[in-house]
């Protein structure tokens, strides 16, 4: 089955999705995991949202049956009427907009049911029926703060203040930007991802600079809960500063940061965007990054949404774990196209924490459990935040610990 998913690309207005809901064949394929491929049934859901509430309005083929519905003339669901306005909203916003369902249907049939679950929450978000009451103060301290955290500017690059070495982007000139983002900047849990990258850019010789404090958060938790008015603001102000810099290539470590940059940002950026297990992928092919020790570990990895499904990025983070000495990989059986998301996209982490985000993490911590492996790898600072959280809840249960694969690289020096 050829998978072309495109999620998150050219999300079209509500109504330009009405056709689309027509022509669902309700053949349930969007609740499927890689059906040519399953090794065991219990491993076969892909959907989130319809496995935590088995109800067809909750899996993608209720996405387009939820747009059909509002569209057609005259609607067949009011919206104007509190409970039913309730009931859409609690559908729309549990869904982790992790693209699963467009896998599936869309080679096939043609649908795009994952960027029809975007446009339904631009679209509530036009009513005044969104964002939710819990991710308003994440957007309101993003226009006002430049972050989601409420944190100060100036406290944006102390992860980097002991790094003396490290150029400013911004009055420098640089080949590379590194651009941490908001979590990576603010959350001490997240916060040693930036050290290991920058460490491992020096070792590697790599002309690079940081923004600093005059770095802006990238708008993408704005823009996965349906803002699209204040996203835009975001991105003319962001854009401002990523253009005033000489660098040729963008570098993060974000899933989110990454996603967002390679699909609003693209056509009005000076420079090529990658992902830092990209980047690190290309430098040991050239042989300008070399490992001298070995790490004795047994990992699986996961792969993030914004980084697998909607960027495509599925061979780069596994050449990095199959280079590093000592390393041994053993997969999971949901990878790369079909992942089962960690839970905590679409703003679900901070709107539903217990009913998607934690149910999802917990089912992938078993899925990683089964391996053998006790260490789960991945390249997204809300994965990590997420399976790492509930990986101490369950720990006594599955004994796993999460990382980000630039701890491994860095370790591996
Ligand atoms: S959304 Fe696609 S996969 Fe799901 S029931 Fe409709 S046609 Fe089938
Ligand atoms: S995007 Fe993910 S959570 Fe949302 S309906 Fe599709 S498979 Fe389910």
């Amino acid at each position: 089955m050829a998978k072309d998913a495109k999620v998150a690309q050219n999300i079209r207005p509500l109504m330009e999705y009405r056709n689309d809901a027509w022509k669902c064949w309700k053949c349930g394929f969007c609740r499927m995991s890689n059906p040519d491929e399953q090794k065991t049934h219990k491993y076969s859901d892909n959907c989130p949202r319809g496995t935590r509430f088995r109800f067809d309005s909750f899996y993608g083929l209720g996405t387009q049956e939820l747009v059909r519905a509002l569209t057609c003339d005259p609607p067949e669901l009011d919206i104007n009427d509190p409970a039913v306005a309730e009931r859409v909203r609690e559908i729309v916003y549990t869904c982790t907009q992790c693209g699963g369902c467009q896998t599936n249907c869309n080679p096939t049939k043609h649908l795009e049911p994952a960027n029809a679950s975007i446009a339904l929450r631009n679209w509530l978000v036009e009513q005044g029926l969104g964002p939710l009451d819990e991710h308003q103060p994440l957007v309101k301290s993003i226009i006002n703060y430049d972050n989601p955290w409420m944190q100060p500017r100036a406290a944006r690059a102390k992860w980097a203040k002991k790094k003396k070495t490290i150029k400013d982007a911004s009055k420098e000139e640089v080949e590379v930007l590194y651009y941490p983002g908001c979590t990576a900047s603010y959350d001490p849990v997240i916060q040693p991802v930036a050290g290991w990258v920058t460490e491992v850019l020096e070792k590697a010789d790599v002309d690079f600079g940081i923004l600093g404090k005059n770095e802006i958060c990238c708008g993408s938790t704005v823009l996965r809960v349906g803002d699209k008015d204040n996203f835009r603001k975001i991105r003319a102000k962001n854009l401002e500063s990523l253009n005033s810099t000489s660098a040729k290539t963008i570098v993060t470590a974000c899933a989110g940061c990454f996603s967002t940059f390679s699909h609003e940002y693209k056509e009005d950026l000076n420079a090529e965007v990658k992902h830092i297990v990209e980047f690190v992928d290309e430098l040991l092919q050239e042989g300008k990054l070399t490992f001298s020790k070995s790490l004795d570990l047994e990992v699986t990895y996961h792969d993030p949404c914004h980084v697998g499904l909607y960027c495509g990025t599925y061979d780069a983070p596994r050449n990095i774990l199959k280079a590093l000495p000592g390393v041994t990989v053993t997969e999971m059986q949901r990878i790369r196209e079909w992942s089962w998301c960690c839970g905590a996209g679409g703003g679900c982490r901070t709107a539903y924490p217990e009913e998607i985000a934690g149910f999802a993490a917990e089912a992938r911590l078993e899925e990683a459990f089964e391996t053998g492996a006790r260490t789960l790898v991945t390249c997204c600072p809300f994965c990590e935040q997420n399976l790492g959280e509930n990986a101490k809840r369950t720990f006594e249960r599955f004994g796993i610990q999460v990382r980000d694969i630039m701890d491994l690289v860095y370790e591996a020096l």
